[in-house]
């Protein structure tokens, strides 16, 4: 059993972590998404501590997601955060890229998840175009996977320290349920619940979306830091 499992093992019987906390892992967190910000801190697993690497006072840098894959995107960011906090933060960062896959759609959104409707486009402007795309199809049609891919990296150097993917599959409702969340979580019904993301409170979510599987890898993936 790794440390990561061990980690958990260690709990007492109200959930507080026990020995983990003496041997925790900090994560600096590269986003200046807010709300994927939320969703890392809440999964944070006893023993894990997520920090924001920026804020509003000091954001992170634009950044071109020129990449054609979700990896060579999250790599790029890892690699532009880190490269902005040199010199200034030391330790791991990770950095997150995501989006919404729909088969009958050739893959897209994609990569292009955030710009799907145009480089300044909104959440809604987004979906709306999803369900647009999306009409006429049914069934087997209307399946679609959100997928996470997190790099992190050792700030000081760049150098890659793990990489991971999670994935959650799903279909794509008729029309929006719900306004929780954020992206085009009031459409996206995962397998094996009645509810869009956008009407789960985001604890349920948390416990069995792609960023949270992605995250779970990635902490395993970085045993070696943490029992440093
Ligand atoms: P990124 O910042 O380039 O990774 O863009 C991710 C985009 O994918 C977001 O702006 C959303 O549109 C979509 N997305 C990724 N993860 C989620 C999620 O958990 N819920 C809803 N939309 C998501």
């Amino acid at each position: 059993m790794g440390l990561f499992a061990l980690s958990f093992a260690a709990m007492d019987s109200q959930g507080r972590p026990g020995m983990a906390e003496e041997k925790g892992l900090v994560l600096l967190l590269g986003t200046g998404n807010t709300h994927k910000a939320e969703e890392f801190y809440e999964m944070a697993p006893p023993g894990v501590r997520v920090v924001a690497a920026f804020s509003r006072e000091s954001p992170p840098p634009g950044i071109e997601e020129t990449g054609d894959t979700f990896f060579a995107n999250a790599f790029l960011k890892a690699q532009a955060f880190g490269r902005a906090l040199r010199g200034k933060r030391m330790g791991l960062l990770f950095a997150d890229d995501s989006g919404l896959v729909v088969p009958a759609l050739s893959g897209a959104p994609g990569v292009r998840s955030a710009r799907y409707a145009g480089e300044e486009a909104t959440d809604l402007k987004n979906r709306e175009l999803l369900l647009k795309n999306m009409k006429g199809l049914s069934g087997p049609d209307r399946q679609a996977d959100f997928v996470c891919v997190l790099v992190a990296i050792d700030i000081s150097t760049g150098a890659l320290r793990a990489a991971s993917s999670g994935r959650v599959s799903g279909r794509i409702a008729n029309g929006f349920m719900g306004e929780g969340g954020f992206g085009y979580d009031p459409l996206f019904i995962p397998d094996g619940y009645r509810a869009s993301f956008g009407v789960m409170a985001p604890s349920e979510k948390n416990k069995i979306s792609h960023r949270f599987r992605a995250f779970r890898q990635l902490c395993l993936g970085l045993e070696d830091a943490w029992a440093g």
